[in-house]
């Protein structure tokens, strides 16, 4: 079966910030654990 990469996404869990809860989508793909805000702060 093929799958779209849009599929692929699409069908991906919705990520929280470790630290503040805020739902991480644009970076799917990275396995951050932390939101753009977050990140900043820790390094
Ligand atoms: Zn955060």
């Amino acid at each position: 079966m093929i799958m779209s990469s849009t599929e692929f996404f699409k069908n991906l869990p919705a990520k929280e910030c470790k630290k503040c809860g805020e739902t991480i989508e644009e970076m799917a793909d990275c396995y951050s654990h932390h939101c753009d805000d977050c990140e900043g702060e820790i390094r």
